[in-house]
């Protein structure tokens, strides 16, 4: 409580900076590295933009390569605790591909990352509170590719087209997709696991289909007070964006033009219902991306908000790296 009183006060967008490491590629090849880290501890970040030009960009916190998967997600926990509590809550990792987006939001077997990690802390704390509280949890996996929702958990194809409704005010869903039922961390990830499996079904190049799409989970939160009987209903939703990089001169025809062209409407429409919400415009744009339609809920009124910026340490990605910089810059 004493947190979600704290961060009224500082409103309820948080927006995180994580930088990957130089790979071994890009070492040898002899890449150097524009990332400065000296005032990271203040939530500063440094880019050597070229000669002596150094840019600086504030945050509400900067992780450095160092920093792990677990300091990562001990800044998200105190909002993923905030579902259980009643409040929706979105967390998205926004960048370049290859800059560590599932890295993490997925994470490896090895090193689990936020998803994982949000799971396993819900029906923690679930656990803990269960003399007081029976909660009732489960989950959707979904895919947004060119404008289309598209169920990674429908056991068949639907030949419907997956729509947005509006159930009830501040409510929204999508009629037929499947709500897994899931009762502890080890049933969680087998439903996470299949989702991911047939994400790969139908697409040739796994990594670049991922790398074009949207992958959202959606964590559903039903809880019943046993002892006054209030009932509340809350969503967290887990993102994974399309990759932000803008498209290689060589590829502005056909379907690549299309896919492009989609996820530019639908990353800006994030940013400018962000900013909307920053500025307390009267009016959001949560309709202009199926997006921002599906994670209205969780975007705004007193819902909280986490962005991860994914950046690369290297000069060979300056460019990108400085406009997902500034889209965070515009969003904060
Ligand atoms: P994206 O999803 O943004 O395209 P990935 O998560 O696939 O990027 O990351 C690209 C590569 O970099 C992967 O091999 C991943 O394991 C590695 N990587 C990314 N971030 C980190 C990190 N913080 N520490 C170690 N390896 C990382
Ligand atoms: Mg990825």
């Amino acid at each position: 409580r004493l947190f979600n009183q704290l961060q009224e006060a500082k409103g309820n967008i948080r927006v995180f900076c994580r930088c990957r490491p130089l790979n071994k590629e890009e070492a040898s090849a002899g890449f150097s590295v524009v990332a400065d880290f000296e005032a990271a501890k203040d939530g500063c970040l440094g880019i050597l933009a070229g000669g002596s030009t150094k840019k600086a960009f504030k945050f509400d916190r900067v992780y450095s390569p160092k920093d792990d998967q677990v300091d990562v997600f001990a800044d998200a926990s105190p909002l993923v605790v905030s579902v259980l509590d009643g409040y929706n809550v979105c967390i998205f990792a926004y960048g370049q591909t290859g800059t560590g987006k599932t890295f993490t939001m997925e994470g490896t077997d090895h090193n689990r990352g936020v998803n994982y990690r949000t799971l396993e802390q819900l029906f923690a704390t679930a656990q803990e509170r269960n003399e007081i509280f029976a909660y009732n949890i489960s989950v959707s996996v979904l895919e947004v590719y060119n404008e289309q929702i598209r169920d990674l958990l429908a056991t068949s194809p639907s030949s419907k087209k997956l729509e947005i409704k509006q159930a009830s005010e501040g409510f929204h869903n999508v009629p037929g997709i499947v709500e897994a039922k899931v009762e502890n961390i080890k049933e969680a990830w087998d439903v996470l696991q299949a989702g991911s499996n047939a994400r790969a079904v139908g697409s040739n190049n796994v990594n670049e289909h991922s790398s074009r799409s949207h992958c959202m989970l959606c964590i559903m939160v039903r809880s019943r007070n046993m002892i006054t009987g209030e009932c509340t209903r809350s969503k967290l939703w887990l993102v994974d964006l399309a990759g932000s990089e803008r498209l290689a001169k060589t590829d502005v025809q056909g379907d690549r033009l299309k896919e492009a062209q989609n996820i530019n409407k639908s990353l800006s429409a994030l940013g400018d219902v962000i900013s909307a919400l920053a500025n307390k415009s009267s009016h959001i744009p949560y309709r202009n991306s199926k997006l921002t339609h599906l994670l209205q809920d969780s975007l705004g009124g007193d819902s909280k908000t986490v962005m991860f910026v994914q950046i690369s340490p290297t000069d060979k990605d300056l460019g990108e790296t400085l406009s997902s910089l500034n889209f965070a810059t515009r969003v904060r």
